[in-house]
């Protein structure tokens, strides 16, 4: 039955895996063409291959990421993958160059997949004392001639703030490409495509989509190569978005820059708040004078804020006492700001940083806390109360 063209407003959720190639010339025309792993082909063969309704939502990240190319797969995980692995080119393989500040998942991907599984030949830049030491970065690259180096712009829990500019201005003088992790910054504070990186992934389950329901991520970029490739890979290991969370994904991507900007404001003023609240000792926030990398911050982001993460911990007399303060203190939020493990939601969410990644930070009882878009003075009054209440 021929079917009605329907005159949409938005691109249709395509739920179909396979599509309708009509007859044996069409096919063939349309798989000699995926030969070529354009991003938006044709004739659409197969969803794990590309989807429409993905392509549309892929469209709308190149918009906020002012890049040539995105492609969405279903976690940030499976983007780190992605990136990196289009990099591995069998035995011609060359050494890797990872920063350890990044995300711990990360950090786990490397220790068990690259390392482990893979035997590939990876190497760490370790922070000193919380701060890059530039000379032993450029010693590590100068010895070690890395394929890539790969950085995120502000680290997680501690909030370090990078001098991008001179990482990739070493990074370029060493011939060494760049794959940044940009979900912290998110390109409402920064676009590394801009500044000449080579791929940026972001995990999308975070600030992207923003309401802690779907999890993706993305690999974006600019050069044709390395879209081929990206396209192949996902293509081949299966990686993939469903056309439903892509769907969901699109609408949510329209208030983005909305949403990013309150999280900003919100977190800049909750955190001037609690740096004076007489219970807390420590706030780590970019925006805050008493911050260690607040000239970077300031640099990279301008006045356009300081992101929606704020890292403090609370007064005591021991270590004991502080880290049963953290804790009463999380126990008196649990029915309003709750302790869910992930991060960039609408909602203010919590989470303690010793259970999760053991008492290797400076600071006992530490609390990573991701401000959400909510009424501010609500949130003071949040805050404030269980501050009282310990
Ligand atoms: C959460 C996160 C990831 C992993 O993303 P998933 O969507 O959980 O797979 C990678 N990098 C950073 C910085 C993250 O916060």
């Amino acid at each position: 039955m021929k079917k009605k063209e329907i005159n949409a407003s938005h691109t249709p959720l395509y739920r179909e895996a396979g599509f309708n190639l009509q007859n044996s010339k069409r096919a063939q025309a349309a798989f000699s063409a995926e030969a070529a792993n354009n991003h938006e082909p044709d004739d659409y063969i197969y969803s794990r291959y590309r989807n429409p309704t993905v392509v549309a939502t892929e469209k709308q990240i190149m918009e906020l990421e002012g890049c040539n190319w995105a492609l969405l797969v279903e976690t940030g995980m499976a983007a780190i993958d992605v990136a990196v692995s289009v990099f591995q080119q069998g035995a011609a393989t060359r050494p890797w160059l990872f920063f350890h500040e990044i995300y711990g998942g990360t950090n786990s991907f490397i220790d068990t997949v690259l390392i482990k599984r893979r035997n590939l030949d990876v190497h760490r830049f370790y922070a000193k004392e919380g701060l890059y030491d530039f000379v032993e970065l450029e010693r590590m690259l100068k010895e070690i001639q890395p394929e890539f180096l790969y950085f995120e712009a502000v680290s997680n829990p501690m909030l370090i703030v990078a001098d991008v500019k001179r990482i990739m201005a070493l990074a370029k003088q060493y011939k060494a490409k760049i794959i940044v992790d940009n979900t912290f910054g998110t390109p409402y504070l920064w676009k590394p495509l801009m500044d000449g990186a080579d791929l940026v992934i972001h995990s999308v389950t975070k600030y992207l989509s923003g309401h802690g329901n779907i999890t993706a991520g993305v690999i974006c970029g600019n050069d044709k190569e390395l879209l081929k490739e990206a396209i192949e890979y996902r293509k081949w290991a299966g990686h993939f978005l469903s056309p439903d969370d892509a769907y969901r994904l699109g609408t949510q991507l329209k208030s983005f820059e909305l949403r990013f900007d309150q999280h900003c404001k919100n977190a800049l003023e909750l955190a001037q708040f609690m740096e004076q609240h007489p219970k807390i000792e420590t706030v780590l926030y970019p925006g805050l004078e008493s911050h260690p990398t607040r000239k970077e911050a300031v640099a990279l982001f301008a006045d356009k804020g300081f992101g929606g993460m704020i890292t403090f911990d609370i007064k005591g007399v021991s270590d004991e006492d502080k880290r049963e303060k953290c804790d009463r203190f999380i126990a008196a939020l649990e029915e309003t700001i709750p302790l869910v493990p992930t991060l960039g939601e609408v909602d203010t969410i919590l989470l303690p940083v010793e259970p999760v990644w053991g008492a290797k930070y400076p600071l006992p009882g530490v609390i990573r806390l991701s401000v959400g878009i909510e009424n501010i003075e609500k949130l003071k009054g949040l805050i404030g109360g269980a501050l009282e209440n310990i």
